[in-house]
């Protein structure tokens, strides 16, 4: 019998991972606690000379993981699971301190990064036969591109990343992570557990500032950058690839419209709208961030969000019953003030919360805000806040509701909230994102691709479709007649 692997580590140093090696450069810099603005661990500073090394690495790695089947590199990341599973009270406590997550929320990211290191060794890609006679056939099939790149934005700092890491590496590409500078630490710690598991430059992480990004996304060895960001950035990586023409995944912004029906139960579907909503603070890509609310019920219900919004109480990441946590850093601080001081500026009528004044005591917390029927071509509605504030808007009509909903350059996320199911489908099926849902939101499972339509990106992350986005479809034909 063999014994259970040892895979616990220390969560008290952060090191770049290359070639399977804890790699140490010549500066470090070190992000704050969004909860109490205090200076976290020191961190690396990467720079040319560490990509080359990390690309190198991988290149080479490359060449032979690549070879294996998808049964055994399936089963590296079923250990792999293990490995992360056996520091998991780890991983939420820290993801706590870098991201300002209180427990509650630290806990959910960790469900899902559990469910995609579960769920995506079960994903297989499949070759298909179109053309198949006594002459001759033609397979598709997919092989690996090369060296994967993945740049990772500091919401969800593991789900993000490891919902490119796994069908990477599963498809037989080799992997650089690289996350956010505003929270690096969760993903270092996961490269330094990938030592125990995967051989040497399989899977690394470079950390270090924003210029990070374009050293990777201009290098020659790299096949595909898979991103996750702003709209702004991501059209930027998208010219930096144009270059060498590198593959690449955008997962960006979003606007998401949720569309409440006249005959929706009020009380449930408050309670479930004002989750989507605040989850996270509002700092999530898929939150909803437009309510359009039939006109017939737009006063019940938007009592009934406010009531239900109070309720939510507002602590730090040590706080077990908190929902709101802060914001997670002054940079995103500092633009949700612009859309926090046009309330007073611009009039619009505050159902909630409000302007936050001068700011008390430490930590990046914002009051949460819901703002009564605003102009639809105002900021709130038009742009992405990303934070814990909200505009809630009146219809009457279904085609002009629809419209108006459509309207966003944005397409990620919408849903449509009836008892009448085949009518909300029927409006569903209208809206213009990557995902669109009937009687709730962002509604995620690991074996399902999500992505924008529009601005909110290119391709998806995944599911079958995000493990084929790893690979080049290759077109292979074979003459019996020898
Ligand atoms: P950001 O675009 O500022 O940064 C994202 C990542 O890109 C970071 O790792 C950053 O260091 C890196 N980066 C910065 N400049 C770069 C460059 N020139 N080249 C390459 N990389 C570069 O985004 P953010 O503020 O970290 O994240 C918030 C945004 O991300 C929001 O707009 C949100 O909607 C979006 N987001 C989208 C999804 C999705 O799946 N669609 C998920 C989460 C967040």
């Amino acid at each position: 019998m063999s014994a259970t692997p040892d895979y616990k580590i220390p969560f008290t140093s952060f090191h770049n991972i290359i070639n399977n090696e804890l790699a140490e450069t010549a500066t470090t810099r070190h992000s704050i606690c969004p909860s109490n603005e205090e200076p976290l661990w020191e961190s690396p500073v990467s720079g040319n000379e560490d990509v080359n090394r990390a690309v190198s690495a991988a290149d080479k790695a490359f060449q032979s993981w690549s070879k294996l089947s998808q049964d055994a590199r399936a089963e590296y990341l079923i250990k792999f699971a293990d490995a992360i599973e056996a520091n998991q009270q780890d991983f939420i406590t820290l993801l706590g301190k870098e991201v300002g997550k209180p427990p509650q929320a630290a806990a959910f990211e960790m469900f899902l990064v559990m469910g995609l290191a579960r769920e995506t060794p079960k994903l297989r890609l499949k070759e298909e036969k179109p053309v198949d006679d006594a002459d001759r056939t033609a397979i598709v099939r997919y092989v690996p591109l090369g060296v994967g790149v993945g740049i990772v934005p500091w919401n969800f700092p593991l789900t993000l990343g490891i919902g490119k890491l796994l069908p990477a590496l599963l498809a037989g590409n080799t992997f650089i992570w690289k996350p956010s500078p505003f929270s690096p630490y969760t993903a270092l710690k996961l490269a330094e557990l990938g030592t125990k598991i995967f051989p040497p430059g399989v899977f690394q992480a470079l950390s270090g500032e924003d210029s990070l990004g374009p050293l990777l996304t201009a290098h020659p060895g790299v096949a595909k950058v898979s991103f996750t960001g702003s709209v702004e950035t991501g059209k930027k990586v998208m010219a930096a690839c144009a270059s060498t023409l590198k593959r690449v995944t955008l997962e960006l912004g979003g606007n998401d419209a949720a569309i409440v029906c006249d005959d929706v139960d009020i009380d449930s579907v408050v309670a479930k709208v004002a989750f989507f909503t605040f989850v996270h603070s509002g700092q999530i890509c898929m939150n909803i961030k437009r309510i359009y609310v039939h006109e017939s019920i737009y006063d019940k219900f938007l009592a009934a969000l406010v009531a239900t919004t109070k309720q939510f109480k507002i602590g730090d990441h040590t706080d077990p019953e908190a929902f709101f946590g802060p914001i997670q850093n002054h940079m995103q601080h500092g633009k949700l003030q612009k859309f926090y001081s046009q309330i007073g500026k611009e009039g619009w009528k505050t159902a909630l919360g409000g302007e936050p004044g001068q700011k008390e005591g430490n930590g990046f917390f914002m009051p949460p805000t819901i703002i009564d029927n605003p102009p639809e071509d105002s900021s709130i509605v038009v742009d992405e806040p990303f934070g814990p504030i909200v505009p809630v808007l009146k219809w009457a009509d279904e085609e002009d509701v629809i419209k108006r909903a459509n309207a966003s350059r944005l397409g990620l996320g919408a849903s449509v909230w009836s008892k009448d199911v085949p009518r909300a489908q029927r409006m569903a099926e209208q809206l213009e994102a990557g995902s669109i849902w009937v009687n709730t939101h962002f509604e995620l499972a690991p074996n399902v691709p999500y992505g924008g339509h529009k601005e909110s990106g290119l391709g998806m992350d995944w599911g079958l479709v995000g493990l084929e986005g790893w690979c080049n479809p290759q077109a292979y034909w074979v003459k019996h007649s020898g």
